[in-house]
């Protein structure tokens, strides 16, 4: 950079006035917009090698604009398959395995996990994220951002301080609280299961102005989104925005508004067509907005998913395929359950590239914070995840990292990969060990992502050593294993197996 003096000379003489610092180091804003259960192949931006049907079938015209002006990452995984583990782990910066959060969470001190044969879940933390934890917005809060909670929350349990994000470390909550779905996403239906004579748990909170009116869940937010907005930057703080639609969960509910470009589907395909392009409107309206304000360059936009796309029930068509070439879906061990679109846009980062990196949902916490110019906090917390400033300049990964997924819970739909598991992928390799039966099945993700070949009958001494590096990891962690029904007992770490029964398959 070449400074004149005349310009050196300006700056000088500015200093005494208390004004804002430079751009350059200033903090950015952050908005983190998290869609829920949107799958990796839920857009019309291809992530993979080609594009797909799918990639066709969705208009996200938004999130392409994001993809065109910042970097997408074809290998992004969630922390989790399901909703509020990877919610956690972005806000604490802790994998499942470690917290202890390795379930969605709904009513304080109750255990939503569903039974699997022979199997039990460990005793693990069923009030979700709390007060005393540690969070990002809390950390950026005392940086003196204003951070804002919009949408869907799902920390922490109904009935516990951690249900309210204003409890977490969020200046600002609006419409988010402990459950993990709307009772409707219609105005006109008050956001309230009241209409659909549902339990009242899931009535989405703090909406009465839009009560009675003709818009939809994800409309409403964004225009919330956008007051917010407009307030921060009024009063001269960088602000921190958690804009979390509700959509793309069920109750899967068609936007009128949309419907018109999906007529040639499956009427619950259709539906669920509308609530992704509601959701990348709602995109659009923050993207607009940081632009009319003027703060596009000075605003970090990430854009993800908390976990795979709904496949198991509940959509139009075959199961299990609406992620291909993924296989199955929210839930599953498998790429479908875990594999999400991640795009990000803002200040230093590469604009109209893809990076392949293997990155994660934990790797949000220290890189956000970086970015906001705040230290990891020097508590002793141990926490994973991976600052990736580097990769969103353009660069890449120095060596392969391992990545870890544990669920030691059954989600409640017959599927496939849907079963307590815990994985681990490095480089191109993903190993998933089974808790029921201890049995592992091995994946070179890399060439086969749709996880169609298993190797682990014929590459044992690869699924012993990467056993080993995963059992080490969990230990590591502290994670909680699977409980065997019949003992009572924590089913064996991965490396610990009987040797003389290690390969026993398992079949739906
Ligand atoms: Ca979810």
């Amino acid at each position: 950079m070449r400074w004149s003096l005349p310009l050196v000379g300006l700056l000088a003489a500015c200093a005494a006035v208390p004004t804002a610092p430079p751009a350059s180091q200033r903090p950015p804003n952050i908005v983190l917009f998290l869609v829920d259960d949107l799958g990796w192949q839920d857009s019309s931006v291809a992530l993979g090698p080609e594009r797909t049907p799918f990639n066709d079938r969705y208009r996200t015209p938004n999130l392409e604009r994001l993809a065109r002006e910042g970097l997408s990452f074809t290998q992004a995984y969630a922390a989790a398959p399901v909703c509020t583990p990877t919610r956690t782990a972005i806000l604490t910066g802790q994998a499942p395995a470690r917290s202890h959060i390795t379930y969605w969470t709904l009513r304080k001190d109750t255990d939503t996990s569903a039974k699997f044969s022979g199997l039990l879940p460990p005793k693990w933390d069923v009030n979700g994220l709390q007060p005393e934890d540690t969070t990002l917005p809390e950390l950026l809060q005392q940086a003196g951002y204003r951070t804002i909670h919009v949408g869907k929350a799902h920390f922490g349990a109904v009935g516990t301080a951690g249900a309210d994000p204003r409890n977490l470390g969020f200046d600002v909550n609006v419409a988010g609280h402990g459950a993990g779905g709307p009772g409707s996403f219609l105005g006109l239906e008050n956001f309230s299961a009241a209409a659909r004579k549902g339990d009242r748990v899931w009535d989405v909170p703090g909406l009465e102005r839009w009560h009675g009116k003709n818009v939809f869940l994800e409309e409403a937010l964004a225009a919330e989104a956008v007051e917010q907005i407009d307030a921060a930057v009024a009063a001269g703080t960088p602000f921190f925005l958690n804009f979390a639609p509700y959509s793309v969960h069920a109750p899967i509910t068609a936007n009128p508004r949309y419907a018109a470009n999906y007529t040639h589907l499956d009427p619950r395909e259709a539906a669920y067509a509308t609530m992704v392009e509601t959701c990348d409107a709602a995109l659009g309206t923050l993207l607009a907005q940081l632009d009319a304000l003027g703060i596009a360059d000075e605003t970090l936009v990430i854009f993800t998913s908390d976990n795979g796309g709904l496949s198991a029930h509940g959509r139009g068509g075959e199961p299990h395929t609406h992620n291909a070439p993924l296989r199955s879906g929210k839930g599953s061990c498998y790429e479908g359950g875990i594999r999400v679109p991640l795009v990000v846009r803002g200040p230093g980062v590469a604009r109209g590239k893809r990076n392949d990196a293997q990155v994660i949902s934990t790797d949000l916490f220290p890189t956000l914070l970086a970015a906001a110019h705040v230290e990891l906090p020097h508590d002793g917390v141990e926490r994973d995840g991976l600052d990736v400033t580097g990769l969103l300049r353009g660069g890449s990964l120095e060596a392969d990292r391992i990545l870890v997924w544990h669920q030691p819970h059954f989600w409640g739909v017959q599927g496939p990969g849907i079963w307590p598991f815990s994985a681990l992928r490095v480089g191109d390799w993903k190993l998933i060990y089974r808790h029921a039966d201890r049995g592992f099945e091995l994946y070179d993700v890399a060439d086969d992502p749709g996880e169609t070949l298993d190797f682990a009958a014929s590459a044992r001494a690869r699924v012993e050593e990467l056993a080993r590096m995963l059992g080490g990891r969990l230990r590591a962690m502290g994670a909680q294993m699977s409980l065997d029904e019949a003992t009572g007992q924590p089913v064996p770490w991965p490396d610990e197996v009987e040797r003389s029964d290690p390969f026993r398959f398992f079949q739906f």
